[in-house]
């Protein structure tokens, strides 16, 4: 039976790729094929970024009421198939139908914020800087801006991107992961339901290829990239190269440290929810919780928590955690885990095999999985595992934990579980990573503010959506003007700098 193909976006117009190399899109769970993707053409990349590069004349001149009202429509197109494309999501992503409505609302939430653009995208102004002198900024759109994306996010993070470039008057290139496209298109169907005008959203679909040939085109003036640090990182060395703005929200490994004067019962709850959410799948997920002094004798309580999550199909009610993306994927996992018993940490909780339905017997399923005594230097540790895989560390202080989260490379989320406000107040001053909570395990910000990884875990000085994007995707140019008249003017050659 044949399968629908995922189109290209090209000006305006959704089209079949001429590309002689495809991939399926696989649910993960039920292995039914859903779609096939194509890897665009060089010709078509490249017809992508001409359609755009066409359309950002006319865009960049339209009224910021019009843009405004584009993203109002479009908040409310999504409002309304939140549930739809939902069940999309998780058909070919994996995630529970719960977490998959969330991941369409935290990108919603950047579309209600785009629609502000009247106010976001304003200048300063200086009056007399200088005698009969005025100084004022405009924040001007930059031109073909292209958005690369991974697996975990289909709808948020391609949501992070598009919405507030074209927003702030660009055009744009997207490239979602090749993974799970159909989610990301639908959004994309939308847009243009919206108001989007042909040309300004276009979208290409691919791997390294496509991701490539966006980083070296000489028109395309900004690269936003999610996803693993080592494409990040060959993706903001290639298109800065090429002499790009680039931002790269990257890897992690996110440590929650928990004092033993937490709320017991809401700390373990909220360790297990962010470490198996999503089986694990998220850049924010808690990866390894250091146990500091009497709260290491919780691990028993930690391991019942975890041993009660339901695994199996995103879409069958009462799933806790979903399969991960690919076979591949699970092979990855499952070796992690066979390597973490040989370099001797303690296999407190193994999800591997677990129980499933039959209708999912096939799929890529890792169940919650616990080692305790982990330490810096194995595998285990230094590698993201992309999976529902919790490390448990020890610590003596609350001073030790900090050192050894500072000395990780990554630096993308922490936490903080305590009743002490000294010892959050100390670990929100000396933490060197860019999301920090204080009993709250997945602290993103909401589009008021912007994602802040460090280290490792970010390229680029601005981050994704909030006030920072707006100076990412647009140039500050100053205008310092003078006026004259007669009695303001002065008469004279002056060739000194101005004393006033
Ligand atoms: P990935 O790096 O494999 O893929 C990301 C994108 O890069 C995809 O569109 C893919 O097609 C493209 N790509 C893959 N290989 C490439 C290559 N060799 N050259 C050029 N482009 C290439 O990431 P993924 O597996 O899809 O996503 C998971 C990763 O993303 C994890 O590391 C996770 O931590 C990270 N992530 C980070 C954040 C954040 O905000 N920091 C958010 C979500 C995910």
């Amino acid at each position: 039976m044949s399968v629908a193909s995922v189109k290209l976006l090209i000006d305006g117009r959704f089209v079949e790729s001429r590309s002689s190399e495809w991939r399926d899109v696989v649910n993960p769970a039920t292995q039914a094929t859903l779609a096939r993707v194509p890897f665009a053409t060089h010709e078509e990349v490249m017809g992508a970024v001409a359609s755009a590069k066409k359309a950002f004349g006319p865009w960049r001149s339209t009224s910021i009421g019009t843009r405004a009202r584009i993203f109002l429509k479009y908040q409310q197109l999504i409002r309304g198939h939140q549930k739809e494309i939902a069940a999309l999501l998780t058909a070919e992503q994996g995630k529970t139908l719960a977490d998959a409505e969330g991941d369409v609302f935290r990108g919603l939430e950047v579309v209600e914020h785009a629609a502000n653009i009247g106010t976001l995208q304003m200048g300063e102004f200086a009056n007399n800087v200088a005698t009969g002198v005025d100084t004022f900024t405009l924040q001007q759109p930059l031109g073909v801006c292209a958005g690369i994306t991974p697996f975990n996010f289909p709808a948020m993070i391609p949501l992070w991107m598009f919405p507030m470039a074209i927003a702030c008057g660009n055009t744009f290139v997207l490239k979602p992961s090749e993974q799970d496209p159909m989610s990301t298109m639908r959004l994309v169907e939308l847009a243009l339901e919206a108001g989007i005008p042909p040309g300004v959203l276009n979208v290409v679909h691919g791997g390294a290829a496509a991701v490539d040939a966006l980083c070296d085109h000489p028109d395309i003036k900004a690269v936003s990239f999610v996803g693993s640090t080592r494409v990040g990182t060959h993706v903001h060395r290639r298109a800065s190269l090429a002499g790009k703005r680039v931002q790269c929200m990257m890897g992690a490994k996110n440590h929650a440290v928990v004092l033993s004067d937490a709320h017991r019962e809401q700390t373990l709850n909220n360790l297990v929810g962010a470490a198996f959410g999503a089986a694990g799948q998220r850049c924010m997920a808690v990866s390894v919780a250091v146990l500091v002094g009497e709260a290491g004798a919780w691990i028993p309580d930690l391991v019942e928590r975890a041993k009660k999550l339901t695994v199996g199909d995103g879409a069958a009610q009462g799933t806790d955690v979903g399969p991960l993306i690919s076979a591949a994927a699970r092979a990855r996992v499952e070796q992690l885990i066979a390597r973490g018993q040989e370099e001797g940490a303690k296999l407190e909780l193994d999800g591997r095999r677990p129980a499933l339905s039959e209708a999912v017997a096939h799929g890529h399923f890792v169940g919650p999985t616990i080692f305790s005594g982990v330490k810096p230097g194995s595998a285990l540790y230094d590698e993201e595992i992309f999976g529902p895989v919790l490390c448990l560390m020890s610590a003596a202080s609350l001073d030790e934990a900090i050192s050894l989260i500072n000395a990780n490379p990554n630096g993308n989320g922490t936490a903080l579980f305590t009743r002490s406000g000294a010892a959050a107040r100390r670990f929100k001053e000396e933490v060197d990573v860019g999301q920090v909570g204080i009993n709250v395990p997945i602290p993103v910000p909401v589009p008021l503010f912007s994602f802040t990884g460090s280290r490792g875990s970010k390229l680029g000085d601005l981050g994704p959506y909030g006030k920072q994007v707006v100076l990412f995707y647009t140039q500050t140019k100053t205008v310092t003007e003078r006026w004259f008249d007669d009695a303001t003017t002065t008469g004279g050659v002056n060739t000194t700098i101005s004393l006033r």
